[in-house]
């Protein structure tokens, strides 16, 4: 049993680390939402038009990012 439990904590450390180093890049504001077709004005200094489409869109590219890490 406790071989599977390290096992556990060694990929939830990789996907940690994965996620740290990922939120570490720093990203160029954007004039437009980047949230899917939203295409909105984005605020000042940012990249999306709002906080819903910010988390919209984080919540995209975080399960694309999952998908591609678990491969
Ligand atoms: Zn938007």
């Amino acid at each position: 049993m406790a071989d599977i439990i390290d096992q556990a904590m060694e990929e939830f450390e990789h996907h940690l680390n994965a996620a740290i180093a990922n939120r570490a890049k720093p990203v160029p504001p954007s004039l437009i939402c980047k949230n899917g077709d939203c295409g909105q004005p984005s605020l000042n200094g940012t990249r999306y038009c709002s906080c819903e489409c910010r988390e919209d869109h984080e919540k995209e590219v975080w399960s694309i990012k999952n998908r591609k890490i678990s491969r």
